[in-house]
This record gives structure tokens, C-alpha cells and sequence, in this order.
């Protein structure tokens, strides 16, 4: 099923709110093998909403707008695309009163706007789509040609809501059977560059086009946790695309198995900890220029403190020594981004925290600090478990990017000295 998206709002189109909506539908629905095929934003006129939405429903017949539900004189969609329907506004009593309980109970020593009212006018014949997370309810408006709009709020924590609750479920149920489906499946690496994957993977790595694996877009897609390598599938009953799917990643990562860590949405951190407890073993860390972002990155986590113990955040040389037991003069001979002191940071904190594995990352971060020698981007981590290890890393990027490519290089060691043993 191909669907197109409508964002409505003048703050998204001035720049001032990003829309994450757009981004969040598109994964979602296309998680769920149905197609955007195209998406709009139009700030908050009715007649501009009601082109835009006249225009999509031409086109594939299936519309998701978010955005203009609420009580403000700003929010305009529900008129204007009950307008397209022929349908007239009417106030729907059972939500005019639900809202004005809602608000009673908030609110109790408060007038009640009878702007809120607004928010209870349903054009004729749509059905609402409950909502748990907010006030103003969705909209699913169809017409004698199956043709659709499903209409819910601009704020994301609703939207998201709404989407998973009601409008998912509506749009699978209707897209059952026979119906094609894309779907994507990704191979998340750390620790390689796009253009060495891409050398290692040579040309035509799924296969020659035309070829069933062949055929298969393969994307990748640099960020700072690594490169992901994107497969997708168009077209196909989806219990053939699963496959299809299936086959291509497990073809990627026969190839690059070092530097995959895990599909989809998995997250560095939460592979890391599921290791460590699988082998029953505790990590303590030793931070200076991620300043925390390490523990940050495993704390977040749901489960992390029954294999996490704790950290140093050691910025300054003198925390270094005091808190760590680095040698003063090791800091002084070679230089607080060194692979001594990783080491014994490394080491320091294992002990003192009486920890099984210790990580360490120490690095210069900048923009300010480099030298020829020790440039901007340089790191040194280094992991003590049944042995020490010390890596030096050149990444790049500016400052923000530099912390959490270290911090992702981090775990990435830890990783690999568990797979090693
Ligand atoms: P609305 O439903 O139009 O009243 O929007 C309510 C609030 O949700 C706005 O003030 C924005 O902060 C937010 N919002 C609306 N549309 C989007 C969007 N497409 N992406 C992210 N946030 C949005
Ligand atoms: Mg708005």
C-alpha cells in the first residue's frame, strides 16, 4: 500500500520545529511494510491543507495528515478536509463532555475555555481515533471509494501514540492478503569506513541485477555510531520480502562480520551489556574527554546495573593520579592523550572499582589543543580484562562528533576483547 504524508504547521515551515513526525511515520509504516511515497508540509491556511490533501488523494488515495487538531484558531485541518468529503461539522456531545471532565479534573479551580469546544466537532460520518495521550482526538474520514484521511495531532508524544494504537492497526487491517509491501532490514558496523565497506564488499555484492538478492537496493549509511548497510525489498508479498531480507543481511554479514555488532535498531551498548552478563563479568569506566558520555551511553540501558558498576570521570590530570593511581610522570613524560595512560586508567579504575573489565578513553576532542603530533581526533582507549589492551584512533568530525565516535569506539573494544575471550 502507498501512502502519502501531510505536516501541517507554520513552525514547520519556518524552521522553528523540526518535523520529526514525518521522519517517525515514515519508519514506522514502512516497519510495518506500507510505502510513503510522498511527503508535504503546509503551514496552517485551509485552503493550502485542503489543496494539499485534494491533491495526495488523487494521487494514492490514502492520506496521513498530523498536525492543526487543537483548540487554537490555528488549527484549522478538520474543516478543511471535511470540506473535500462534502461533510458538514457537527459537535460530538460524548467528547464535548469528555473534554470538559478532563479539563474539571486538571483544572479545578479554573474556567473552562469554551474554546476547547472546537476540539469535539467531527465532520459527519468520520470515526475517531481515540486518544490516550492528549485531548483533541484523530480523525479517520473515508469516502464511498474506500478513499481515506487519518487526521491526528501535531504533538509527538500524541502522534506517536495515536500511530501505534489506531491509525497502525487501521491501515494493516485494510492492507491484509494479496497486498505488496517494502521492507527494509539493516546491518549495523562500527570501526570501518563507507569506503573501505564498500571495498570489501566490491560491486554487485548481493548479486547481479536481476538477480533475486541482486535486485535488492543496498544502501549505506554513514553516522557516528558506524556504518549501516541498508537493504530493501519493494514490491513482494511480504512473507517474501522476510526472506529475501533475511538471506541479504546474513550475506552482508558473512563478509564483514568484525565490524557488525547487531541489525536494525540495536544499540552498541545494550550488545556490549548483554555479553558481559552472559559471562558473568563487571565493567567499570575511566573517562576524559567523553566526560561521562560512556556511562551515559550504558546507563541508558534499562538493566545496566546488575553488569555496570560505575566510572571515573578523570578530566583533569590531577584526577587522573589521585582517583586513578596514573603515574604523575608518565602524564608528564608522554603526554595525558597517551597509550601509558589509557593503559593505566584502564587498569586504575578496574581495580579500584573492583571491576572485572575496565575501559579507558582519553583523547583530544578540540577544536583547540591539537599539535602536530597529537592532532585533533586523536584517542587512545585501552580495555583491561583477562589482558590490557591500548588502541590509538584517529577520528574525525568536530567536537560533539569526536566525543561520541570515541565513546562508540569504546564500547566497540570492549566488545571485541569479549568476543576473543
Ligand atoms: P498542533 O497539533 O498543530 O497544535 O501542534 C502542536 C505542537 O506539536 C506544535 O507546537 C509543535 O511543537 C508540535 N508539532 C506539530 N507538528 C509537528 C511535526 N510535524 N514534527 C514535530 N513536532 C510537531
Ligand atoms: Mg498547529
Amino acid at each position: 500500500m502507498q501512502v502519502e504524508l501531510i505536516t501541517i504547521g507554520d513552525e514547520l515551515l519556518l524552521g522553528f520545529t523540526i518535523d520529526t513526525n514525518a521522519a517517525h511515520i515514515s519508519r514506522t509504516l514502512a516497519g510495518a511494510g506500507v510505502e510513503i511515497v510522498r511527503r508535504t508540509t503546509v503551514g496552517d491556511e485551509p485552503g493550502k491543507i485542503a489543496s494539499a490533501v485534494r491533491e495526495a488523494l488523487d494521487r494514492t488515495g490514502a492520506v496521513i495528515t498530523t498536525g492543526g487538531l487543537g483548540p487554537t484558531s490555528d488549527d484549522l485541518t478538520k474543516p478543511a478536509i471535511a470540506k473535500i468529503f462534502g461533510r458538514r461539522m457537527k459537535l460530538d456531545e460524548g467528547i464535548a463532555s469528555a473534554l470538559e471532565q478532563r479539563w474539571r479534573s486538571r483544572f479545578p479551580n479554573s474556567n473552562y475555555p469554551a474554546t476547547n469546544r472546537t476540539q469535539a466537532e467531527i465532520p459527519e460520518g468520520a470515526r475517531i481515533l481515540t486518544n490516550r495521550h492528549g485531548t483533541a482526538p484523530g480523525i479517520w474520514l473515508e469516502d464511498e471509494k474506500g478513499r481515506w484521511v487519518a487526521m491526528i495531532p501535531g504533538v509527538p508524544r500524541e502522534m506517536r501514540g495515536m500511530l501505534a494504537e489506531e491509525v497502525l492497526p487501521a491501515i494493516k487491517s485494510r492492507s491484509e492478503g494479496t497486498e505488496s509491501v517494502v521492507l527494509s532490514g539493516t546491518l549495523r558496523t562500527t570501526g570501518i569506513a563507507e569506503s573501505a565497506i564498500a571495498e570489501l564488499l566490491g560491486p554487485n555484492f548481493l548479486g547481479e541485477p536481476g538477480t533475486e538478492l541482486g535486485s535488492l537496493p543496498l544502501a549505506f549509511l554513514p553516522g557516528v555510531a558506524g556504518v549501516d548497510l541498508r537493504v530493501t525489498a519493494k514490491g513482494l508479498p511480504r512473507a517474501q520480502a522476510e526472506k529475501l531480507i533475511k538471506k541479504a543481511i546474513l550475506k552482508l554479514r558473512s563478509r564483514v562480520s568484525a565490524y557488525a555488532y547487531g541489525e536494525d535498531d540495536a544499540d552498541l551498548a545494550a550488545v556490549v551489556l548483554e555479553k558481559l552478563r552472559s559471562l558473568g563479568l563487571k565493567l567499570a569506566v575511566a573517562e576524559s574527554c567523553t566526560g561521562g558520555m560512556l556511562g551515559e551511553r550504558i546507563t541508558s540501558v534499562p538493566g545496566s546495573s546488575d553488569v555496570f558498576l560505575g566510572g571515573i570521570i578523570a578530566y583533569h590530570n590531577d584526577v587522573k593520579v589521585k582517583a586513578l593511581g596514573v603515574r604523575a610522570e608518565d602524564i608528564e613524560r608522554y603526554g595525558a592523550v597517551s597509550e601509558q595512560v589509557a593503559l593505566q586508567m584502564a587498569s586504575g579504575v578496574r581495580e579500584r572499582m573492583a571491576a572485572d573489565v575496565g575501559v579507558s578513553v582519553t583523547g583530544i576532542a578540540g577544536p583547540g589543543g591539537g599539535t602536530p603530533d597529537k592532532p585533533v581526533g586523536l584517542v587512545w582507549i585501552s580495555v583491561h580484562g583477562s589482558d590490557a589492551k591500548a588502541r590509538r584512533f584517529q577520528v574525525g568530525g568536530d567536537r560533539a562528533e569526536i566525543r561520541q565516535r570515541a565513546a562508540q569506539a569504546a564500547l566497540e573494544m570492549v566488545r571485541r576483547a569479549l568476543s576473543n575471550g
